[in-house]
């Protein structure tokens, strides 16, 4: 479905699969312009930046997803995505919102917190067939890993992630 993706130079490789499991690079797609950068696993915590917009890469905040820069950050990203499906009108998304902030915030250099509207992008969420919302995704890899509806505490949900990516 999207095959184009493996044609590009980051994270096309089968050797870099089992190399980050070690060290050297992982490969972060840029929350602003979405572009593809390698960052050494070692210097994740040192704000890295994009080479092409310069923005930080790890920066601790959730990414507004569109359809595209959904597919980008869950299939070409080695860092988990922990996808949020939210509405402006769903009372249980806002509540959700600072309890993902502090999230994204507290596991910065393990996952990326994305958020996706699923008025502005309802042919996502039917594809992926998100019944109410909110609903979490948690992809890794390219795959679904685990999903979970309704607002929890910070508590429940960092275990839920723990577990999922245990
Ligand atoms: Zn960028």
């Amino acid at each position: 479905m999207h095959s184009a993706a493996s044609q590009s130079d980051a994270a096309s490789s089968g050797n870099a699969k089992s190399d980050k499991t070690r060290s050297g690079n992982l490969v972060i797609a840029c929350p602003q312009c979405h572009t593809l950068v390698r960052v050494p696993r070692e210097r994740l915590g040192d704000n890295p930046t994009c080479a092409k917009c310069k923005s930080g890469v790890i920066t601790g905040h959730p990414v507004v997803l569109d359809t595209q820069s959904f597919e980008t950050h869950t299939t070409r990203s080695d860092l988990p995505v922990l996808v949020d499906f939210w509405a402006e009108w769903c009372g249980p998304c806002r509540a959700m919102a600072p309890v993902l902030d502090r999230l994204a915030d507290e596991r910065r250099t393990q996952l990326q917190v994305g958020k996706v509207n699923t008025d502005e992008n309802q042919q996502l969420a039917g594809r992926l067939g998100i019944r109410s919302i909110p609903t979490l995704i948690l992809f890794r890899g390219g795959k679904e890993v685990a999903r979970r509806s309704g607002s929890s505490d910070l508590g429940s949900l960092n275990r839920w992630v723990d577990r999922a990516l245990s």
